[in-house]
Formats: structure tokens, C-alpha cells, sequence
């Protein structure tokens, strides 16, 4: 299995890593087991000190991080030094807040009293994308070692580099060794890992194809999982929108981290009283958009995240317009050294299109003219993803109204699908369960234990 670094801006390889043998990783295992023992009685205040250095480390390479990131997956280089920083939040969010989060909640029963009290389950395993290589493991990493809980993580094989680089910040932020450790190994290896009893729950994020393996294994083996899958988010436009703006966070949407974000705005419903000055406008900002070297400042959109992604766009691409679909703007690879699409606008899907129920992951816009408000919510509701979707209107209860009948894990008002570490991030339908950030990511590898307290008077 080849775990490389090959720089989609050039496709040039740069870098070629060791998978780790069977023995290798069943010793990391085994420390991550036995550092746990240690790790669950540790204070708050120590799981928080190391996490405040995590952060601190961040901040201090932020320029050298944002590089790899450039270097490894093609992210512009603008928006790999907001990665490194969001991720810097994420820890000292977590760090700050995890006590009061996980403090014991009492209860108030008919009969005696009650608590529940949170505690960590043991080893953990994530498998994360490569498409925000340090912002994926942050919202995993931090909320889990504040609970008590160890780390292991399989990172995407494209990105070693970054999965070397944050097991070694962890080290040099003073964690003890299996407290957090990177897995240099493939998917189908870290599928098979769940079997292991040592490990005692599983996060994914991905694709169907990796969560459903994942989530099969978790499930036999009765595992808790979290999955953060793909997404097909919705961009309803009504026609009361603030166009000019609308346009700007149309664009923004569609090309955030080269069009390879799980809740960038995919889907753009325009109903019909609006549809071609939308059009004409998002056309013209799309065209105009600077193409080139994600390291240049000025440039807009940047390569796919490899060759092989860039081949995949293009062929759904032609699959689409061969199922009947219209391009209106780009379509094709653009003919350059490197990994690049063009930002391509495709009109004319319909539900008998093979494409139409897809995840399309890359600069390519489907838009739909649709009837009114009540035909923009159907439509963004025919699809077998749940992830994210916004709404633009100036009427901010209506905006609520529409919100509230979109079947998704988060719905944005006036702005596309954003994060933060404050706020819960995940999907229902195909794009997976649980949820990651906020009060609510801290949730899910704990075991709520309810304590009671009887008087030993009391009656059974
Ligand atoms: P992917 O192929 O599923 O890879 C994600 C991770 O899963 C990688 O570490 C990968 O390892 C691993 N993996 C692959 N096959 C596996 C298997 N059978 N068992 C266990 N692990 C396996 O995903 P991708 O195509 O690179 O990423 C894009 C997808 O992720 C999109 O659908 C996107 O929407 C989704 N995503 C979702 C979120 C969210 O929060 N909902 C966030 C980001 C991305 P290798 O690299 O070694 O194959």
C-alpha cells in the first residue's frame, strides 16, 4: 500500500512512507492501552495544560503546517493557516471547557438522588480524511483526551506528512507516550482494527464506502461509532435575497478548500423569480475565478487534493452530461501540469440523471430554477444526504421557517455551511451520525453512569 506525499500542484512525488508492520501496530495498541490506565485519573487541569501546549505548538508553526498542507493535499495556503488556527481553538476550546462540560449533572428523580457522572471508555480509533488534514483530528483528538479517553489515529494516506507532524506536537507538547499515536497504515487495515478488544469505539470521517466498512465492523464487534460522512448541501436562494451578497457566499461555498469540503454549498436552488440574474451573476463571478499555485496569494482556486480525484470529478462530470445534464460553464480538466478542474457550472440535472443523487467533490455547481419556496425545499430534501444546507432571505423568521423543514444536521441563514468549535458539527440520512464540537462532541465516547444514593432506610 503506498502512503506518499505527491504534490497535486506538480503530481510530482516528494515523499514515500513505511506502512507499520502488524507487530508495530499492535505495540501501539497495547501502550495506548495501558497509557489510559494512567490518563483517566489524571486532573482536568493536567489533560488540559497538554492540550494548551498542543495549541500553543500550533500557533508557533503555523507557517511551516500550512505549507505541508499546501505541499500535501493543495489547500490555498491562506486558508492552511486558518486550518492551523481553527484547529488551535479547537484544543484550547476543549482544554477551557471540558470540566464543566463532563461535571457530574444531577438528577432529580420521584425517588431518592441521583447523578450522572461522566467517565472515559479506553482506547479510541479515528480514521479521518485528508481534506482538512489538522482541523479532523483536532475535533476528534481534543474533546476524547479531555474525557480521559486514548488516541489512535489512521490519517488519510495522502497526508503522512500532516499525521506525523501532529503525533509529533503531541510529543513535544509533553503527552505521554499513548496518549496519542498516528497510524501509518490503510483503511482496510483500520477497518480490521475495530475487531480489537483493546479498542473500545471508532470515529470516521469520510466516505459512505469507509463508514459503512467501519461502521459494519463496529457493529459486529458492538462498538459505539461516530460517522461524519459526505454531503450534499442545498443553497436555496429565494427571491427576496440579498443577490450581490448572495452571489459572493455562492461562489465562497462552491470553491472552499478547492470544492472539497463535505458541506460546501453543492446543490443551488434558485427559485424561478430570481433564477437568471442569479445565474448571470454566479456565471460571471465563476468564470473570472484566478485558477493556479495554491502557495500564490492571488490565487482563488487551487488543485484537487490528487490526479486520481481530478480524474474522478471530471468522469462524473461526463457521466452527468451524458445522463442529460447542460454544462453552462467549464467541464473539463484544465490543461496544466497538476491535479486541476475547472469551476464548472452544470444546468439541467434531473432526478433520472445518474449523477443527481452524487456527491459532486470539486469546483462543479449544479443549479435548479425551481418553482417557488415550497418546490426549493423539496428539491433540497431529494437527496440521501443530511449534512448541512443554507437559506438565503432577508426575512430571517422565514429563513427559520424554511430552515426547520430541512432534513439535515445544520442549516445556515444567509452564509453556507460553516464550523466552529463552539458549534455542533455532523449529518443525519447518508451523512452518518453523532455528532463533533461543541458541548455536544464531548458527549459521545463517554459513559453516563447513573450513580444513586439511597439512605440505607429506604424502601426498594
Ligand atoms: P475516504 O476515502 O473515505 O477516506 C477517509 C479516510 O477513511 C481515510 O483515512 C481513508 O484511508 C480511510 N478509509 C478508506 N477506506 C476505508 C475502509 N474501507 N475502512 C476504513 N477506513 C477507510 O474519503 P475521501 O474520499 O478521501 O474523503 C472525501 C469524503 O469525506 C467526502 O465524501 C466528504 O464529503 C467526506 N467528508 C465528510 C466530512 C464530515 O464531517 N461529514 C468531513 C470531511 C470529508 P486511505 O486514505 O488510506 O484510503
Amino acid at each position: 500500500m503506498s502512503i506518499q506525499t505527491v504534490n497535486p500542484t506538480t503530481n510530482k512525488v516528494i515523499e514515500s512512507f513505511i506502512e507499520m508492520t502488524d507487530e508495530e501496530v499492535d505495540k501501539a495498541v497495547t501502550k495506548a492501552a495501558s497509557t489510559f490506565e494512567n490518563w483517566k485519573k489524571t486532573e482536568y487541569k493536567l489533560r488540559g495544560d497538554v492540550l494548551h501546549k498542543v495549541a500553543g505548538l500550533l500557533r508557533e508553526k503555523k507557517d511551516v503546517l500550512a505549507k505541508m498542507i499546501t505541499l500535501e493535499m493543495g489547500k490555498l495556503f491562506e486558508h492552511a493557516e486558518g486550518e492551523i488556527k481553527l484547529s488551535a481553538e479547537i484544543f484550547d476550546y476543549y482544554a477551557k471547557n471540558a470540566e464543566s462540560f463532563l461535571a457530574d449533572k444531577i438528577l432529580h428523580p420521584t425517588h431518592g438522588n441521583a447523578l450522572i457522572r461522566h467517565s472515559p471508555i479506553g482506547v479510541l480509533l479515528g480514521v479521518e480524511p485528508w481534506n482538512f488534514p489538522f482541523y479532523q483530528v483536532a475535533r476528534f483528538a481534543a474533546p476524547n483526551i479531555m474525557t480521559g479517553n486514548t488516541i489512535l489515529v489512521k490519517h488519510a494516506s495522502i497526508v503522512p506528512q500532516c499525521g506525523i507532524a501532529i503525533e509529533e506536537i503531541f510529543k513535544e507538547a509533553g503527552a505521554p507516550v499513548g496518549l496519542y499515536t498516528n497510524l501509518l497504515i490503510s483503511g482496510k487495515r483500520a477497518s480490521a482494527l475495530v475487531a480489537d478488544k483493546r479498542i473500545k469505539g471508532v470515529s470516521l470521517t469520510g466516505s459512505e464506502a469507509a463508514g459503512a466498512s467501519i461502521a459494519s465492523e463496529a457493529g459486529k464487534y458492538l462498538k459505539k461509532s461516530v460517522l461524519e460522512l459526505g454531503g450534499s448541501d442545498a443553497f436555496i436562494v429565494l427571491e427576496d435575497a440579498d443577490m450581490d451578497k448572495t452571489v459572493e457566499w455562492a461562489v465562497t461555498g462552491r470553491i472552499n478548500n478547492n470544492g472539497q469540503c463535505c458541506v460546501a454549498s453543492k446543490r443551488f436552488i434558485v427559485v424561478k423569480s430570481v433564477a437568471d440574474i442569479f445565474l448571470e451573476k454566479f456565471k460571471t463571478k465563476f468564470s473570472e475565478l484566478i485558477v493556479g499555485d495554491p502557495m500564490d496569494a492571488n490565487t482563488q482556486l487551487g488543485p484537487m487534493s490528487s490526479e486520481a480525484a481530478a480524474e474522478q470529478i471530471a468522469a462524473q462530470v461526463q457521466k452527468a452530461v451524458d445522463g442529460g445534464a447542460t454544462i453552462l460553464l467549464g467541464g473539463k480538466r484544465l490543461q496544466r501540469e497538476g491535479a486541476f478542474m475547472e469551476p464548472t457550472i452544470i444546468t439541467n440535472m434531473l432526478p433520472d440523471n445518474p449523477v443527481y443523487y452524487e456527491e459532486l467533490f470539486g469546483p462543479v455547481a449544479t443549479f435548479f430554477r425551481v418553482k417557488d419556496e415550497q418546490a426549493a425545499i423539496d428539491l433540497a430534501n431529494d437527496s440521501p444526504y443530511g449534512l448541512g444546507g443554507s437559506v438565503f432571505t432577508q426575512d430571517i423568521e422565514r429563513g427559520k421557517r424554511v430552515a426547520d423543514q430541512i432534513d439535515t444536521g445544520m442549516v445556515f441563514i444567509n452564509h453556507p455551511t460553516w464550523t466552529q468549535a463552539d458549534l455542533p458539527f455532523g449529518g443525519t440520512k447518508r451523512s452518518g451520525y453523532g455528532r463533533e464540537l461543541s458541548e455536544l462532541g464531548i458527549d459521545e465516547f463517554v459513559n453516563k453512569k447513573l450513580i444513586r444514593i439511597s439512605e440505607l432506610s429506604d424502601p426498594f
